[in-house]
């Protein structure tokens, strides 16, 4: 064919809603049109894209030994039911009735099904390891759907699923998984890191995700320089940090008047000492009981690092009410001197010989506080956000800190199957039990990732060449 002949509709003009370097050139480059919020049709030079990228998933997933199926983007209310999900997702789930009332769902996702496939025809340990996968198009309602491909509502994903007779095979699918999943990301040209996760709304007990490393990702990626650790900021632990000298002198603790002075910045530039040396103080409810947790002046707090050195469910920052009535003084003046509750202290603090401190009144701070001998501590832990230039925790060496478009995950769900479905297995099944890992790679996004990589750019050049070509 002519390519005056090609259907690829180019555009001089970005549209006001492309904010993304790769969804603006997908539009101009007549790759993507949308149709609605978050969906979108593929052009024929956007499909073709995609299907070669299919092409690689699925030469690399059936190298690692998996089977194709096809199953329906239209799900039955009983078996999310079944498995507790039909309540629990939320939202996203767009959940709607036939004809007879009966209740469906567009499959976000195919866990439900799969099991019940599984279950229907697996009928002794022998036909283990299954290992099944599909590249089938998902529906999620997204409340924000933005960055054109990379956070749609309706996407194409390649799920798969492995069925394995006990937790060493369930590895070992898991390596074999994670080993094609490099080879997929390698051969699209991609540059990834596997980061640990938490495993969502299904539950279960080891999570990974592989990001794009791109400042345009939406997720915040802490990946260390030198060896292979990366994980979601949220999850980043901090290796060993050299302590330095405290800038102040040793002494009694003082009270000093600071008229005014709330933002930790502004109490250190008042009093004039280094905002390292202040203990910066919070007041945070740890299921419901309070606590008071101190990072230093240039830190920021983790909460879910909080919420897990302590082994608790929830944690939430205190109401304002709540600080005056734990602190006596107003929100800003907060320090752990005098308190009745619980003080968890970051390890940066701990080690801190004379800081700066809310005096818990108002327009007040102490000067000169030692930990240990001026308040007492209930718990040292790592509490803080990891920071670019932070030490690795694996390996020491200086990480630095990246957006992430996650791009495929995949997680062991021994414990949800169990408790979940498992029962309805046969029961020559019951033992061993059957173990379910899935994983997971957006092939919809694969094909636009954010501009730092190697394939946008070509999608680029693909772009701009018919733009010129065709003006
Ligand atoms: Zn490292």
């Amino acid at each position: 064919m002519r390519l005056s002949r090609y259907h690829s509709p180019t555009l001089r003009e970005a549209p006001k809603e492309a904010e993304l370097p790769s969804h603006l050139w997908l539009i101009r480059g007549g790759f993507i049109r949308q149709l609605s919020a978050g969906i979108y049709n593929l052009l024929p030079m956007g499909l073709r894209t995609v299907q070669k990228i299919e092409a690689i998933v699925r030469e690399e997933m059936n190298r690692a030994g998996g089977h194709e199926v096809l199953m329906p983007a239209v799900q039955p209310a009983e078996l999310w039911r079944e498995s507790g999900r039909w309540e629990k997702y939320g939202p996203e789930l767009q959940r709607f009735e036939d004809r007879k009332g009966n209740d469906y769902c567009l499959g976000p996702t195919h866990e439900e099904i799969i099991v019940d496939m599984a279950r229907r025809d697996v009928r002794s340990y022998r036909q283990l390891p299954l290992n099944l996968y599909q590249i089938q198009s998902k529906f999620r309602d997204e409340i924000r759907p933005r960055g054109g491909l990379l956070r749609g509502r309706e996407f194409i994903m390649k799920d798969a699923y492995s069925f394995d007779v006990n937790e060493e095979k369930a590895h070992e699918s898991y390596q074999n998984m994670y080993d094609a999943y490099e080879r997929i990301f390698a051969r699209c040209g991609l540059e990834f890191r596997a980061v640990e996760a938490d495993t969502g709304n299904i539950g279960g007990s080891l999570s990974h995700e592989f990001h794009v490393l791109a400042d345009t990702g939406e997720d915040d990626i802490v990946a260390c320089s030198s060896c292979h650790y990366a994980a979601n900021v949220e999850k980043a632990g901090i290796g060993e940090t050299p302590v330095g000298e405290s800038t102040i002198p040793a002494a009694p603790p003082t009270v000093v008047e600071t008229p005014g002075q709330k933002a930790v910045t502004d109490v250190a530039a008042f009093m004039g000492v280094d905002i390292k040396s202040v203990m910066k103080t919070l007041i945070v409810t740890l299921d419901d009981e309070p606590y008071a947790v101190v990072v230093r002046g240039d830190r920021e707090l983790n909460p879910l690092k909080v919420r897990d050195a302590l082994g608790a469910e929830v944690v939430e920052l205190a109401s304002e009410e709540l600080v005056k009535e734990v602190t006596g003084a107003p929100v800003g003046f907060a320090g752990p001197i005098g308190l009745k509750i619980p003080v968890i202290v970051d390890h940066e603090v701990a080690s801190m010989s004379s800081g700066v401190c809310g005096a818990n009144q108002a327009d007040a701070h102490y000067k000169f506080v030692a930990v240990d001998r001026d308040f007492k501590v209930h718990t040292v832990a790592d509490i803080r956000l990891a920071q670019e230039g932070d030490a690795c925790p694996m390996c020491g060496a200086i990480s630095g800190r990246s957006g992430g478009s996650k791009l495929g995950m995949y997680s062991i769900l021994e414990r949800s199957i169990r408790s979940q479905w498992a029962v309805r297995f046969p029961t020559r099944m019951a033992r061993p039990k059957p173990w379910l890992w899935d994983v997971m790679a957006s092939v919809s996004r694969a094909s636009w990732p954010p501009l730092s990589s190697r394939i946008m750019m070509r999608t680029v050049f693909v772009g701009r060449f018919l733009s010129h070509h065709f003006q």
